[in-house]
C-alpha cells in the first residue's frame, strides 16, 4: 500500500500507533528526510513526523543551490568546503533530474573583497578539494569577456571575472523525493502531525505524544486526535524548532539539563529572496556579487546570488538575526530594499522597484551560535547534541550536505541499538541509493521525449524540462492522467473540440490537474499551498500561471476531499492570503 497517498492517511496513522519503531525522526525537511532515508534503508524500523507539510520549514526556502560554498573557503572552513563539495557529485549522481548544472559568473570588482590572484587560487583549491569535472573547473576571465558574459554589469568598477559550476535544485522536491525514496525502504512518513510531548521510560525518552492536526474524524474532539508512537531512539531533526524541543524534553527529565548560555544552542537568522520576471533582470547566466550600493565601502560586503531559473530571475540572500515567528518568516521591506538597491547598483541598466517583485520567500537558518560572530561569520557547520534523557538533536548544516549529516546521526543510533539491544552494525547504503525518479538514463534525452509527448497537445519544451526536473522519470504517470484529463474534458465540450486542441491553457490546466492528482495519490498534498509551493514551486517561479489555475484546481481538491462549500471557501481565501504576502512587503 502507498503510504503517502493522501487517501491511505488512516493507514498510515494506524501504523505509526501501533508499532515500536527502532528511530523516530521529528522533522520532515531535508535533514530529516535524509536520517530517515539512511535509517530504513539499513533495515532499521522507521518513522518520521512533520508538523506541517514536508519541507514547509527551511528546506522550502533556501537558494536551492546544492553547492560546495565558495565563502566558506575565504573563512577558512576547508573540512566543510570539502565535506559539501564532494556531497555536490553524490547528490548529482543519485538525483540527476533535481540538479540542473548551473554555470555562475564571479564579477571582480575594483578594491573589492575577491582579488583576481586570492580567486584563482581559491578556485583551483576548490576544484581539487571537490573533485570538479574537468569541464566544469573554473576559467578566469578578462574585463571584456566578463562583459561578454553579462553585458548588464557596471563596466566601470570590474577588473575581471570568473566562471565555475554550481547546481541548482529545488529544495522542497529534494526533500519529498528523499522521503518517497526513504518510504520506498519501508519508514513510514507523516505530515501535518505535531510531536507535543515525550514519553519516558526510566528517565530515557521512548516515544512521543502526536496530534494529527488534520483528524480524519472532523467531528472528534481534540483530545481524540493524539497519539502515541512508541521508538527506541528519537532524533530532533526540527531545523530552527531544534532549542524548543530540546526544551520539552529537559523539562521532563528529573534531573534538568536546561542548557545554559555557554552551552550549545541555535542561532537563528533570517534570509530573504525575491522574484522578479525573467525579461526584467535578463541575466544570461548566475551571477555572485558584492550587495553594494552607493556610498558603501567595497570590502566586507555581503555576496548575493541572482539565478535564472525558467521565466524567472530570483535575487537573494540577506542573513539577519532572528526572533519572530518560525512558521511564518515574512520579508519586509528593509530587505527587499537591500536586495533591490544592491542588484541595482551593480546592474545599471536594469532598475527595478517594489512593483518589479512577483513573488518571494523567507526562510531561517537554523545555525550554531557562536559567541561575539555576526550571522554572517558563524560556521554552516552541523552538530549533534545528544541529551541526558537519550534525545539525539542535530542543528546547523546545508542542504548539500545533509546525506553525510544523516549518515553520522544514524551511525550513533546504530552504536546505541547495538549496544542496547544486539542491534547489528550496518554501513550507511545511501552513497548508492538513486532517489525516486532519478532512475533516467540521460535527462536530456528523457526531456525531449517528453516533449514529444505534449508537444501534440500545444505545450512547449518549457513544460517538458519542468517535468522531469520536478518528477523525473514519474512524468509517465502523470503523462497518462493527463491524456486521460485531457480527452474526458474534450468530450464535455465536445462543440469546442478543434478550437481546445490548440488551445495552450486548456492543456496546460489539465496538465496542472494531472500534476495535482499525482501529487495527492503519491505525495501526501492536503492543501492548495502544499502544492503550489513545495510540490510544484508555481508561487515561487510561475505565479501568473497559478492564478488561472487556482479555480479548477480547488475544485479538483473539493472532490478528492469531499469539502464542503465553506471549507472550499476558506481554502480559498487562505491561498489568496499567502499570495499577496509573497509581494506584499511590511516596514
Ligand atoms: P527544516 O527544513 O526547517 O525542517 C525542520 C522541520 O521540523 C520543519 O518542517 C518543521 O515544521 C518540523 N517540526 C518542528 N517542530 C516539530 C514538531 N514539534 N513536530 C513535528 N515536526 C516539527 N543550504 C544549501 O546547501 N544550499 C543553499 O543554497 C542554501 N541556501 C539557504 C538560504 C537561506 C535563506 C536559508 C535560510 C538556508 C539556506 N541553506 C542552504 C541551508 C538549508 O536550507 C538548511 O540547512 C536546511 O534546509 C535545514 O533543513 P532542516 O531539515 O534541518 O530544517
Amino acid at each position: 500500500m502507498n503510504l503517502l497517498s493522501a487517501y491511505n492517511r488512516s493507514s498510515l496513522l494506524q501504523k505509526l500507533s501501533s508499532h515500536e519503531f527502532d528511530l523516530l525522526v521529528i522533522g520532515g525537511g531535508i535533514t530529516g528526510a535524509g536520517i530517515a532515508l539512511d535509517a530504513a534503508s539499513r533495515g532499521f524500523k522507521t518513522a518520521l513526523v512533520e508538523k506541517q507539510d514536508f519541507a514547509a520549514g527551511t528546506s522550502s526556502r533556501s537558494t536551492k543551490l546544492i553547492h560546495g560554498g565558495l565563502r566558506y573557503l575565504r573563512q577558512g572552513e576547508i573540512a566543510l568546503v570539502r565535506e559539501v563539495s564532494r556531497e555536490r557529485a553524490i547528490v548529482y549522481r543519485n538525483a540527476p533530474h533535481l540538479l540542473v548544472p548551473e554555470k555562475i559568473l564571479l564579477p571582480l570588482i575594483k578594491n573589492g573583497d575577491y582579488g583576481k590572484f586570492e580567486t584563482s587560487l581559491g578556485l583551483w583549491f576548490y576544484d581539487m578539494v571537490a573533485g570538479v569535472k574537468k569541464e566544469e573547473r573554473k576559467k578566469m576571465l578578462p574585463i571584456e569577456q566578463t562583459l561578454k558574459s553579462e553585458p548588464l554589469l557596471r563596466k566601470e568598477i570590474l577588473v575581471g571575472g570568473c566562471l565555475f559550476t554550481e547546481y541548482r535544485t529545488d529544495d522542497a522536491r529534494l526533500t519529498i523525493e528523499i522521503i518517497k525514496t526513504a518510504v520506498k525502504y519501508g519508514a513510514a512518513c507523516i505530515n501535518y502531525c505535531e510531536v507535543k510531548d515525550f514519553i519516558y521510560e526510566n528517565e530515557v525518552v521512548s516515544g512521543v505524544e502526536c496530534d494529527d492536526l488534520l483528524s480524519v474524524d472532523k467531528n472528534s474532539s481534540p483530545a481524540q486526535n493524539i497519539f502515541i508512537i512508541k521508538a527506541k531512539q528519537i532524533i530532533n531533526a526540527a531545523g530552527p524548532w531544534v532549542d524548543k524541543i530540546r526544551n520539552n524534553d529537559t523539562a521532563h527529565t528529573l534531573t534538568p539539563t536546561r542548557y545554559s548560555e555557554q552551552e550549545k544552542r541555535l542561532h537563528l537568522t533570517k534570509g530573504v529572496h525575491l522574484v522578479v520576471n525573467h525579461e526584467k533582470f535578463p541575466v544570461k547566466q548566475a551571477i555572485y556579487f558584492p550587495a553594494l550600493t552607493v556610498g558603501k565601502d567595497f570590502a566586507n560586503t555581503r555576496m548575493i546570488f541572482a539565478i535564472p531559473r525558467g521565466k524567472a530571475t530570483y535575487i537573494g540572500t540577506t542573513d539577519t538575526d532572528y526572533n519572530g515567528s518560525l512558521e511564518n518568516p515574512v520579508t519586509n521591506k528593509q530587505d527587499a530594499d537591500y536586495l533591490l538597491n544592491s542588484v541595482n547598483y551593480m546592474f545599471p541598466a536594469v532598475k527595478l522597484s517594489l512593483p518589479d517583485v512577483v513573488s518571494s520567500w523567507a526562510g531561517i537558518r537554523p545555525l550554531i551560535h557562536q559567541k561575539g560572530k555576526t550571522p554572517s561569520e558563524i560556521s554552516r557547520k552541523d552538530e549533534i547534541f545528544i541529551s541526558k534523557s537519550g534525545l539525539i538533536s542535530i542543528g546547523g548544516g546545508k542542504l548539500t550536505g545533509y546525506r553525510k549529516m544523516a549518515q553520522r546521526v544514524v551511525d550513533i543510533v546504530n552504536r546505541n541499538l547495538h549496544n542496547s539491544f544486539g542491534f547489528p552494525k550496518v554501513k550507511c547504503k545511501t552513497e548508492n541509493i538513486i532517489i525516486n525518479g532519478g532512475e533516467i538514463e540521460e535527462v536530456t534525452n528523457y526531456i525531449q521525449q517528453v516533449f514529444e509527448k505534449i508537444n501534440t497537445y500545444g505545450l512547449g519544451h518549457y513544460q517538458a524540462e519542468y517535468l522531469v526536473r520536478n518528477y523525473g522519470l514519474q512524468c509517465d504517470f502523470i503523462l497518462e492522467k493527463f491524456l486521460e484529463l485531457f480527452n474526458n474534458q474534450l468530450s464535455i465540450n465536445n462543440n469546442q473540440l478543434i478550437a481546445s486542441r490548440l488551445d495552450r491553457d486548456f492543456a496546460a490546466a489539465q496538465l496542472a490537474r494531472a500534476e495535482l492528482w499525482f501529487t495527492v495519490n503519491h505525495e501526501s498534498v492536503f492543501r492548495l499551498q502544499d502544492f503550489f509551493i513545495r510540490r510544484t514551486a508555481m508561487l515561487y517561479f510561475d505565479i501568473q500561471s497559478m492564478e488561472k489555475l487556482l479555480e479548477p484546481l480547488l475544485e479538483d481538491m473539493k472532490n478528492y476531499f469531499g469539502w464542503t462549500e465553506n471549507e472550499s471557501k476558506s481554502e480559498n481565501v487562505q491561498i489568496r492570503k499567502i499570495i499577496r504576502n509573497a509581494i506584499v512587503f511590511p516596514n
